[in-house]
């Protein structure tokens, strides 16, 4: 398929491809929807084996970009980059290379971290460009806000759901002991529930462990536990062919972005009666973060917002029962609603603006 029409098919505005003259940077940043004048999404560092690959993983994570935005009701587009790099070479030069590039763009694209990128990697794009945010701002920075939204997401999921009064006593597997998972460690604990989490580095699942009493799992084994809720918190994919035979949660509320290996997956967890909460639903709560810091506004209205993601979880879980379709498709239902509203009042304004009413 012709990259023109893989754009079309997936809606896509705007492709950009960049290289530093010495060849090594190599980046793609993907902006998704431009009608909201601003478009918002991470920069992913990954060795990926491919051109190709590296082009499907920035057009998805992009077009999940606005469903989030809209879904979390920010009025921006989204966007995605990726940098095709071992993390291994990375360097402050890299970093700033590329700073200069997303300053070219002049605030159409505002970036900040995603897999691989860590906030010493961002104070290097600083030095060259105004739109990067989320190293430790509101909050100490993204992850106990994106922890705390899966939380609510998670609340609503068990209670609405499956008909649970809440999380306490539950049983829940995490994938991934990362920065998200041991936030989420830290507030379902204090909730009562009980853990069972898996890494591939074990020094951060015995961190765990010893923080928060989790059972440590096999990595290989922590999707098939007979557990309440099973949280993807490592890798994109984990819900496929594969897995999704395996899983024995009831629900599935996680952190990772495209956790669908494909979009079909979604009815194959419908179909074994798991009731799925999309992604972008659950995990925007490091957007809603970064947003709020980039907007100036509070600590405590960003904590407001991003508790908003248990009414939007809600209000998703009523039109999937009414007009029963699945969690997914109502999700898609929201986003969409939500952006023609944000894209009604961007005109409205420019309208108000051009005959210089206040
Ligand atoms: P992180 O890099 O801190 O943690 C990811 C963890 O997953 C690492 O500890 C890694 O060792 C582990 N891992 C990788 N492959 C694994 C496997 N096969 N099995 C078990 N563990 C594995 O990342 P994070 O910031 O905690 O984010 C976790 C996920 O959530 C990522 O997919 C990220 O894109 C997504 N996400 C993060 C945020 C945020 O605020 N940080 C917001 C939205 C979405």
């Amino acid at each position: 398929m012709t990259v023109f029409k893989r754009l079309t098919e997936s809606g896509h505005k705007e492709l950009l491809f960049f290289q530093s003259t010495a060849g090594n940077l190599k980046a793609i940043i993907a902006l998704h929807d431009t009608s909201l004048g601003i478009t918002m999404g991470g920069t992913r560092l990954f060795p990926y084996p491919t051109e190709e690959e590296a082009l499907r993983d920035v057009l998805r994570l992009s077009l999940g970009m606005t469903y989030k935005a809209a879904c979390a009701q920010i009025p921006v587009g989204g966007a995605k980059a990726v940098i095709i790099a071992d993390p291994r070479s990375k360097t402050g030069e890299l970093f700033e290379e590329y700073g200069r590039f997303v300053e070219e763009l002049n605030g159409r694209f505002v970036t900040g971290q995603d897999v691989n990128i860590q906030p010493e990697d961002v104070l290097s794009m600083q030095k060259q460009t105004r739109f990067v945010v989320g190293t430790v701002g509101l909050g100490g920075g993204p992850a106990p806000a994106t922890a705390e939204g899966l939380v609510q997401a998670m609340s609503v999921a068990v209670t609405k759901g499956l008909g649970c009064p809440g999380l306490r006593g539950l049983k829940i597997a995490i994938q991934g002991c990362g920065s998200v998972a041991e936030n989420l460690c830290r507030l379902l604990s204090l909730q009562g529930a009980e853990l069972f989490v898996s890494d591939i580095d074990a020094a951060k699942v015995k961190r765990i462990v010893d923080l928060y009493g989790a059972t440590p799992v096999a990595t290989n084994e922590i999707h098939k536990l007979p557990v309440d809720v099973f949280a993807p918190c490592a890798m994109g994919g984990i819900l496929n062919d594969d897995t999704i035979p395996d899983i024995k949660a009831k629900a599935v509320v996680g952190a990772a972005n495209n956790q669908l290996g494909e979009e079909g997956h979604q009815r194959a967890l419908c179909d074994r009666r798991i009731l799925y909460i999309p992604d972008y639903v659950a995990n925007a709560g490091g957007l809603i973060n970064v947003y709020n810091e980039m907007i100036g506004r509070s600590e405590k209205e960003m904590w407001k917002h991003v508790f908003g993601i248990a009414a939007t979880t809600s209000d998703i879980l009523d039109l999937a029962m009414k007009n029963s379709i699945t969690p997914f498709e109502a999700s898609k239902t929201v986003a969409t609603a939500r952006l023609h509203e944000f894209r009604h009042m961007k005109r409205l304004s420019s309208t108000k603006k051009n005959l210089g009413i206040a």
